[in-house]
């Protein structure tokens, strides 16, 4: 599908991952818009259709990690993993594609480049890399949280001649890593889910580890099919307790301090949601490992001990324990037989921390302790989160005021869903909302809900605009931060601070209060007449 120029559109969606799918089916299909969708990458997926590393996998479970927005679709599909593999929820993805038509009105190959609101019309005027100009009333960004690579600036980066890889773009092609000597840089998510499949294909692998990491085994498996049909026949229940929870998931609540315990006990309690693996160590375990410096600190040893474990070599565990930050100050990992990994023969790891990389050469890369040859680097370096993707588009509110601008000191949003002078543009999991704290889906499905429930609002209303007050924006704001201080997340250099990207405000972007609380002040929000909006009506110079 080609867009030419001129078109005037209901409403323009940035992304075909999970939240553009949606947004797609629920403005097209449900509220019957002229709709359409501009997609970076040549297919649907988002982020699963482009990092396709070896070992990516969804660290939620696979029958809560998908749309809950029809339920034959939810009956329909079968899960193979306990956890859902890339190749897995790409497929999903474009069954839901297929399903419900959405590659119709999407161009894909296709990057907005400018999105600027037009005062006199009340429209956005959208430019593409294609040369496509549209213009639409409303605007969705679908971009995801982490979509916007990043590659340390390196000295010398440009000068190796070997092969290199950011995680976040990987070839559709797959690398083939047979008799390689590979290097990793970075250990988190990406990493530690990629070091061991290489690890047991590579030649020689050498991992450059700056931050150790707290790491909990995810125990994957092939899905229990009676547990799965079983969950088919409470399924929309078992999604609506997630909707309501903290995380996005539909577990049992404890509310219990890993302090309320003796040692034994707590080690028991740890031990069993360690080998029921995943999340429910977090989830399942204590109430207030993230909110207590001194509970934290318990499950810290309890991992740093399983670590010392499991490594045989006492001086490779205790590069591997981490001791800068505390248990759930930055994301919590989940792995398959990581730490065991560095058990093998072919697998080196050097601490950067104390001997950081000096300089990549043409073939390797140098630290303050020598020099490492290699055929192959991957950048498991992470993103630019949550903003990044939105300053790659010149997207320009009342009076042309950038939002980069807006930006600037760190993300202002209302609800993590609005911007104050940018009417009418919503960023489904925005800064500010729960987003990368949840099981994505779970919040994606409330964002696109909630946008379509205020679009349908604007249009039966006669109205052309919905527009952030700027007082309800800062005390937004406020609260998110309010939210973060008492937590371990102040507390770690982590992406969700902006601190791995040099230059960056220090500041914490997502809302840490849970889905559930989150869902319930968009419902009151909504329920008094969209407190903290300002609604205009259609001007008679403007149409409709
Ligand atoms: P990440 O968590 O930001 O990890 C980046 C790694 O690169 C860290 O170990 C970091 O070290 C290191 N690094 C960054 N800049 C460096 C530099 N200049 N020099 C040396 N080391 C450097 O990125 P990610 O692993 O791609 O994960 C990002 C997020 O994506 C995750 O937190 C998660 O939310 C999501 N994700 C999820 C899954 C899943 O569901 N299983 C999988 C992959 C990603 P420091 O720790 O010292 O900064």
């Amino acid at each position: 599908m080609m867009v030419t120029t001129d078109r005037e559109l209901d409403a323009v969606v940035i992304g075909a991952g999970f939240s553009g799918l949606y947004m797609n089916y629920r403005l097209r299909d449900v509220l019957g818009l002229d709709v359409v969708v501009f997609e970076g990458g040549s297919d649907v997926g988002g982020t699963w259709y482009w990092n396709r590393y070896p070992g990516a996998r969804c660290d939620s479970e696979s029958y809560m990690y998908c749309f809950s927005f029809d339920p034959e679709l939810m009956q329909e599909w079968e899960w193979s993993g306990k956890y859902p593999e890339q190749p897995e929820i790409l497929r999903y993805l474009n069954h839901v594609a297929d399903r419900y038509d959405l590659r119709r009105n999407t161009q894909f190959e296709t990057r907005v480049t400018a999105a600027h609101f037009d005062e006199t019309t009340d429209r956005w005027r959208v430019e593409t890399d294609r040369g496509d100009r549209v213009s639409c009333r409303y605007l969705i960004t679908g971009i995801g949280c982490l979509s916007t690579g990043q590659i340390p600036d390196f000295p010398g980066r440009d000068s190796f001649t070997g092969e290199a890889y950011h995680t976040g773009s990987w070839p559709h092609e797959g690398v083939d890593f047979t008799g390689k000597r590979v290097a990793v840089i970075g250990t988190g998510s990406s990493g530690i889910q990629s070091i061991p499949v290489i690890a047991r294909q590579a030649e020689q692998l050498v991992v450059f580890q700056r931050t150790a990491q707290y790491t909990i085994p995810a125990r994957h498996a092939t899905v229990n099919k009676a547990v799965l049909d079983k969950v088919k026949l409470d399924y929309e229940a078992i999604y609506d307790k997630a909707r309501w929870s903290v995380g996005g998931f539909p577990y049992d609540v404890v509310d219990r301090s890993a302090l309320s315990v003796d040692e034994q006990e707590r080690d028991a309690i740890f031990e069993q949601t360690w080998q029921e693996g995943g999340f429910r160590f977090v989830f399942g375990s204590f109430s207030d490992l993230r909110t207590s410096r001194q509970a934290s600190e318990t499950a810290a040893e309890f991992i740093r001990n399983k670590i010392r474990q499991t490594v045989k070599d006492p001086a490779v565990a205790e590069k591997l324990v981490p001791t800068t930050h505390p248990f759930g100050s930055k994301r919590t990992l989940i792995d398959t037989e990581y730490f065991e990994t560095y058990n093998r023969d072919n697998v080196t790891l050097v601490d950067i921390r104390s001997a950081p990389i000096t300089e990549i050469t043409p073939t390797g890369i140098r630290t303050a302790d020598g020099h490492y040859e290699v055929d192959i680097i991957v950048y498991a370096t992470g993103f630019d989160a949550m903003t990044g993707s939105f300053n790659r588009i010149d997207i320009r509110g009342r009076g042309g005021e950038a939002l980069r601008d807006t930006w600037s000191a760190g993300p202002l949003t209302y609800l993590g869903l609005t911007v104050a002078g940018f009417p009418t543009l919503f960023m489904s999991t925005g800064p500010g909302s729960p987003s990368v704290l949840s099981n994505m889906p779970v919040a994606i499905e409330q964002h696109v809900e909630y946008v379509s429930r205020i679009i349908e609002h604007l249009r039966a209303e006669g109205l052309a605009t919905i527009e952030a007050d700027a007082e309800a924006q800062a005390a937004w704001v406020a609260h998110v931060n309010e939210l973060a201080q008492p937590t371990m997340f102040m507390h770690a250099d982590s992406w969700y601070l902006g601190a791995n990207i040099p230059g960056k405000p220090r500041v914490f972007m997502p809302y840490c209060g849970g889905v559930g609380t989150y869902r319930k002040r968009c419902d009151e929000v909504a329920a008094n007449g969209w407190e903290g909006f300002t609604l205009r009506p259609v001007t008679a110079a403007v149409p409709a």
